[in-house]
């Protein structure tokens, strides 16, 4: 047994945990748990805790079907809301899912991210990431298709009179910290209900892991405050939709590879081969991205979300920017991805996304011109002759793209690969075959 599981045995023993909840994510971004008792924790390290993996979306075929749940303890924390009579009851451990002969599953979006970091590794670099999560507070969330309605009306970074908000932030953002999680900012967002939290940088597993948290936090802590919280890439027709730009760096060792004084931009050769494929992938890498339906209606020109593929500095309509904030600060040198939405499975996310720069490292991609134009207000005409791609219009055109792509096959694997470009397809089907409240609305009074 190594130092860190003795801790955390010895930890529940000291603190009278009474449930361990084994945490880990299915291939379409959703949390799992299983409960055990701190009793089982000495088997379920040296041996994992077996569970059916043909029951999780994405894990096993029925034929084999045992799968084991091996819990990370680096990944311990307890979780602070559980707490009957007072009492911090409850802990938790992500795990990574091994086949029962005790290799890895090839179905595991933690593995797939851990395979890409190692990846990174041999190439000499760590991969740190900070995100910005925006989502929307909600008082009232049907089922049957009706609009939600938003906890409140304020509008960006404001701060009076919307109690809900910020008193929601405040307890959010303790809990968070109270499982080792740093929030760096907050604030109110553009749209009515809609919030950001922005998390302090951590290497990208760390920062999956935290994000899983972090959705989970968030919709806990909104129940308690009385309202709901909804990840939703675009719950509102006429509002902005809910992204989660992700801020990306490499370092080798305790230099920032993306970093260097005498570029104008400040960005390093690797800095510019990265975001060159980044751009060069983009229409790739969308489908895991952006991987629901409702993901394109974000995407859609406007409300702050990209929709073509270019890079600049201060433009916030490009898909890649390199922000400014601190000239001539090396360890912040980072460049910005901006069509995540806050609804994508991070490990897979971090993947793709990783995987692409670093192609475009390896291969020495040529940076093309910034884009210092609003590309919003481009002509289709004009953004062609910019040479600026857009990115998909719809998961159809996306899964099209994922599927030619053999930088997703190598990066998700075969199985994750095909499960998901399978569960996809049929999510695409199904939306295509429905009729919609809007074609009810617009086309049967009038046909
Ligand atoms: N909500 C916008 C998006 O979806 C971002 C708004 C902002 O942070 N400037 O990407
Ligand atoms: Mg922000
Ligand atoms: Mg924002
Ligand atoms: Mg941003």
């Amino acid at each position: 047994m190594d130092r860190q599981q003795e801790f955390v045995l010895r930890t529940l023993e000291e603190r009278d945990i009474r449930f361990v909840r084994l945490w880990f994510t299915d291939v379409l971004g959703m949390l799992k748990s299983v409960a055990v008792a701190p009793a089982e924790l000495e088997g379920a390290f040296a041996e994992g805790i077996g569970f059916d993996g043909s029951a999780i979306e994405g894990f096993a075929r029925v034929s084999e079907s045992d799968m084991v749940a091996r819990p990370d303890p680096a990944t311990f924390q307890v979780l602070p809301w559980e707490t009957p009579g007072g009492h911090h009851y409850a802990a938790r451990m992500f795990c990574d899912i091994a086949m029962p002969d005790g290799s890895p599953s090839w179905a595991d979006p933690r593995h797939v991210l851990r395979r890409t970091l190692a990846r990174a590794s041999e190439a000499g670099f760590t991969c740190y990431v900070h995100p910005e999560i925006e989502f929307f507070l909600l008082s009232e969330l049907h089922e049957d298709g009706r609009e939600p309605v938003p906890a409140d009306n304020g509008g960006y970074f404001d701060q009076a009179s919307h109690a809900t908000a910020t008193h929601f932030r405040r307890h959010a953002i303790e809990t968070l910290e109270a499982m080792g999680i740093s929030v760096e900012f907050s604030h109110h967002e553009n749209a009515p209900g809609q919030q950001e939290i922005d998390l302090r940088y951590a290497d990208a597993l760390t920062m999956a892991d935290n994000v899983m948290t972090f959705r989970y936090v968030v919709k806990e802590v909104a129940m308690t405050e009385g309202v709901r919280a909804t990840f939703m890439p675009k719950p509102f027709s006429d509002q902005p939709g809910s992204g989660m730009h992700t801020h990306v760096s490499l370092f080798e060792g305790d230099r920032n590879a993306f970093y260097d004084s005498e570029d104008p931009y400040e960005l390093s050769k690797t800095g510019k081969a990265f975001v060159a494929g980044l751009l060069r992938h983009a229409r790739e890498i969308s489908a895991i991205t952006n991987q629901w339906v409702n993901s394109y209606k974000r995407l859609i020109v406007g409300g702050e979300a990209p929709s073509a593929v270019c890079w600049g500095h201060a433009n916030r309509s490009a898909l890649v920017r390199v922000p400014m904030y601190s000239p001539g600060k090396a360890s912040s040198r980072r460049v910005e991805i901006r069509s995540l939405d806050s609804a994508c499975n991070p490990y897979l996310a971090y993947a793709v996304i990783l995987a692409a720069g670093l192609r475009g490292v390896e291969e020495g991609y040529e940076l093309p011109a910034a884009a210092e134009d609003d590309v919003w207000s481009l002509t289709d005409a004009e953004r062609r002759a910019a040479g600026y791609a857009l990115l998909p219009q719809n998961l159809g055109e996306a899964l099209a793209e994922m599927e030619s792509s053999e930088l997703l096959a190598e990066t998700l694997g075969e199985h994750v690969y095909d499960f998901f470009l399978r569960n996809k397809r049929a999510e695409w089907d199904a939306y295509r075959r429905a009729v919609t409240p809007y074609e009810l609305r617009t086309l049967l009074p009038l046909l």
